[in-house]
């Protein structure tokens, strides 16, 4: 998933003030545009590409965020500006009919809808990163008649209320006010041979099979966007984007924050007084970790980049152990005749200065 700077897209330096980066945008809207090139999906793409850019270097906070970070720092696989369609895009500027005719398609071609996935990995999978097979149930453009939803060897005729452009104009007093047409119900168009496969749609409801990679180090929230794999345009639109939502299930063992892991890991009084090498879990397998003579409990040990991988393959997190003094239930006789022993040796005046502040903490 290799993106283009942002800067570059729009063709400006990183020193652009917001009437460049304004200027620049309006630039490459007027010239990709969707109206400007039919059919035309590298423009459209082109188009996309700017609006996005544009959507986040228009914005102090976000460019801020990306002078910063780069793409990782938009979160997720991919930044998704918000905008639901081109339209949506197109009224940043209020645009409206600048490029006349764009009344007459907006009711026919249409973008297909995006799509929403949520997807539960485990902390493992999101760590190593994931081939994922999805079913997705979507609408297809109809084979049949190719979107057309007419019957093979006919075609959809213009509807003669409208004029085709899905909208009639009524006259009210000083205002005009537009309204889809009852007609043809906002399509421009009337089938009288339905297609019998879509039965007059030209889309139908498919059970699609997607393979996705779902990169190492996502966390709960990441929002994947798979290009055109949403549903299917009308009428020859194109189709709008997947977003696979991710969610991360709880882990027995580990707590993740950010790319940094928190575990804990029993000791008894012996280990914790005497030092132990202890054997702990790590998210791959297990490592080893020394912890040294006269350790309490609470104590967090730090193993080095053995937390999650950074998004984006920038290295790893690391991993807190915190040591947890485990007190028996029961004791065998050798232990308890030990333990005896022990308790008439030991020293049982706790005064240092660091014990009375615990205490203090405890009662507040
Ligand atoms: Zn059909
Ligand atoms: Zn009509």
């Amino acid at each position: 998933m290799a993106k283009r700077d942002y800067y570059e897209i729009l063709g400006i330096t990183k020193s652009a003030n917001e009437a460049e980066i304004k200027k620049a945008y309006r630039q490459m809207a007027v010239q990709y545009h969707p109206d400007k090139n039919p059919g035309d999906e590298v423009a459209e793409e082109k188009f996309k590409e700017c609006a996005e850019a544009y959507a986040v270097l228009s914005d102090s906070q976000k460019r801020a965020q990306y002078d910063r970070f780069g793409h990782a720092g938009m979160g997720g696989g991919g930044f998704d500006p918000g905008f639901s369609n081109i339209e949506d895009i197109f009224d940043i500027f209020g645009f409206g009919d600048m490029f006349g005719g764009r009344q007459r398609t907006r009711s026919r071609v249409q973008r297909g809808s995006d799509l929403r996935y949520d997807l539960e990995i485990t902390l493992e999978e999101a760590a190593n990163g994931k081939d994922e097979k999805l079913e997705i149930p979507r609408l297809e453009g109809c084979e049949e008649c190719a979107g057309s939803g007419a019957e093979k060897g006919t075609t959809a005729e213009n509807c003669i209320s409208c004029g085709g452009t899905g909208q009639t104009r009524y006259q009210q007093g000083f205002f005009s006010v537009m309204r889809t047409c009852p007609n043809c119900s906002g399509k421009g168009t009337i089938i009288r041979n339905p297609c019998k496969e879509c039965k007059g749609n030209g889309r139908i409801e498919k059970e699609k099979t997607l393979e996705i990679k779902i990169p190492a180090g996502v966390e709960t929230g990441s929002r994947l966007r798979v290009s055109g794999e949403g549903e299917a345009g009308v009428a020859g639109g194109p189709s709008g984007d997947l977003f696979v939502v991710i969610h991360v299930k709880e882990h027995e063992t580990f707590e993740r924050q950010g790319a940094n892991l928190y575990s804990a890991v029993p000791v008894s009084f012996a280990q914790a007084a005497l030092g132990a090498d202890l054997r702990v879990k790590t998210l791959e397998g297990e490592e080893d970790l020394k912890v040294p003579a006269g350790t309490q409990t609470g104590t967090v040990f730090r193993i080095k980049s053995k937390g999650m991988p950074e998004l984006g393959g920038r290295g790893r997190g690391d991993l807190f152990v915190a040591v947890t003094l485990i007190t028996p239930k029961s004791l065998s006789k050798d232990q308890r005749k030990l333990l005896e022993q022990l308790a008439e040796v030991e020293d049982t005046e706790f005064n240092d200065e660091s014990f009375m502040d615990k205490v203090r903490n405890i009662f507040g």
